[in-house]
């Protein structure tokens, strides 16, 4: 293998990174500076994590990552990443307690911005115009000016993933974590839901532990798991030129290390052997994540571990399923048997929600919530089924009272209500209510 640099990925065929931009010096003057920017995590929160995922690997513990499909300058505001924040902690209480393990909480955030497209172009009235790909490469306002690439925007979209960084690291810190909060990381607008019920009924349970507990002399102040939490954060490495800057060496070990992000992901549309994606994330020490899905056969799978993952640690990858409630039964058992018998540490990860997208006649992508939570739940019973640990979920979400994926008991969404509050800048998320019903769902499968 020929060696690696945090730039030899610029020597390999690369899909869906935009060659479009008008001025490519400007482009490289944007990644200079970048270069000099600080860290927006450190080496040292990455290897935790990957120590953390390992137990993970080993079934001894929950996966849980979530956010936006696409983070925007738009939605970007102190009380959205806040409602965010509760969501999954609220999820990661439901879920902890239900399956009696801790639970890894990693956001899609702080630098989820750039998106693959399924066509380069999108066509309205006739008009046709380059596709929208995120904020950090171009605006999503249908205008010809507007969808011009612009490096500039991989200024502010740094700008804002440090200001949500440092957000999210006080309150999993500051002691909005403690666990004595619990009842107030209740949204809202979902007081009086049959969701937030059952959490009030949990929060009683878990607060007269914590009342015994004290009373014995364990307080939250002597304790940091209760009084705060570890919180990561992760995005598709999907630009590499801004990954690259990213890219240093740490000092306590000499590694190189991506610190846009305490977990990278591999898309599904860019894992290709031989491809810029496998070349760059194969060089970083960070725990990696892989998009997978249909037409993966075992044979290249174990191929790509073998490049991602040469000495087989345990929490290096998390392996995301994404095939749809339909396939998932089809095309799961096969990938699971051919890593239990070559003895490969993974993460096995559901995220239930690309495989099941669907158009309604009015035009909005959509998702059933019974199609998600079928697809987790056959995720779960093949996984059973192969004698391995299904270790986690991948949820788009977010703790806005949105209305984009369709179904939930609590307040159904209906077809008919999908465009009143329909503000995603790509896929449909789940709201807080649809959010916390699968928190509770999955929470049951996992303790029976
Ligand atoms: C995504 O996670 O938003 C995404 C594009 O997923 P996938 O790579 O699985 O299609
Ligand atoms: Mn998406």
């Amino acid at each position: 293998m020929t060696k690696w640099t945090p730039s030899s990925w610029r020597d390999k065929p690369a899909k869906h990174i935009p060659t479009d931009y008008p001025d490519v010096a400007e482009l490289s003057d944007v990644e200079t500076t970048l270069k000099g920017y600080p860290p927006l995590v450190f080496a040292g929160e990455a290897r935790r994590l990957k120590q953390r995922l390992g137990q993970v690997a080993m079934g001894k513990s929950f996966l849980l990552q979530g956010g936006d499909c696409a983070e925007s300058f738009k939605e970007f505001h102190p009380d959205n990443l806040r409602d965010m924040f509760r969501v999954m902690m609220q999820m990661a209480v439901v879920l902890t307690y239900g399956a009696g393990q801790p639970v890894v909480k990693v956001g899609r955030i702080a630098g989820q911005f750039g998106k693959p497209r399924s066509s380069p172009v999108e066509v309205r009235d006739g008009v046709e115009l380059p596709s929208y790909r995120g904020d950090n490469i171009n605006g999503m306002e249908f205008s010809p000016e507007s969808r011009i690439p612009d490096p500039q925007r991989l200024l502010k979209a740094y700008g804002q993933s440090a200001a949500t960084m440092n957000l999210l690291r006080a309150f999993a810190t500051g002691g909005y974590a403690n666990l004595r909060n619990i009842h107030q990381w209740t949204l809202g607008y979902v007081d009086g839901s049959p969701q937030t019920k059952k959490y009030k009924e949990l929060c009683e349970k878990i607060e007269e532990a914590l009342n015994f507990m004290e009373a014995c002399g364990v307080t939250p102040e002597s304790t940091p798991q209760m009084s705060a939490t570890d919180y990561y954060t992760s995005h598709e490495g999907l630009l590499l030129g801004y990954e690259e800057a990213m890219t240093r060496i740490d000092s306590t070990t000499g590694r190189w290390y991506d610190t846009s992000a305490h977990m990278l992901w591999i898309g599904n549309r860019t894992r290709q052997l031989d491809h810029a994606h496998v070349e760059f994330m194969r060089g970083i020490e960070n725990p990696i994540a892989m998009k997978i899905g249909e037409g993966l056969e075992p044979d290249e799978l174990m191929k790509l571990l073998d490049v991602l993952n040469p000495e087989n640690e345990a929490g290096k990858i998390t392996l995301i399923a994404r095939y749809g409630h339909d396939k998932v039964a089809q095309h799961l058992p096969t990938l699971a048997r051919a890593i239990k018998r070559a003895g490969r540490h993974v993460v096995w990860s559901c995220d239930p929600m690309h495989g099941n997208t669907i158009k309604t006649d009015s035009g909005y992508k959509t998702r059933p919530f019974d199609n998600i939570m079928t697809e987790v739940s056959r995720f779960m019973q093949v996984l059973h089924s192969e004698g391995c640990w299904p270790g986690g979920v991948h949820f788009e979400m977010t703790g806005q009272n949105v209305t984009e994926c369709l179904g939930g008991s609590a307040r159904a969404v209906r077809e008919e209500d999908l465009s009143s509050r329909y503000h995603t800048h790509c896929d449909p998320r789940l709201n807080a209510d649809q959010a916390l019903e699968l928190a509770f769902l999955i929470a049951e499968e996992l303790g029976s």
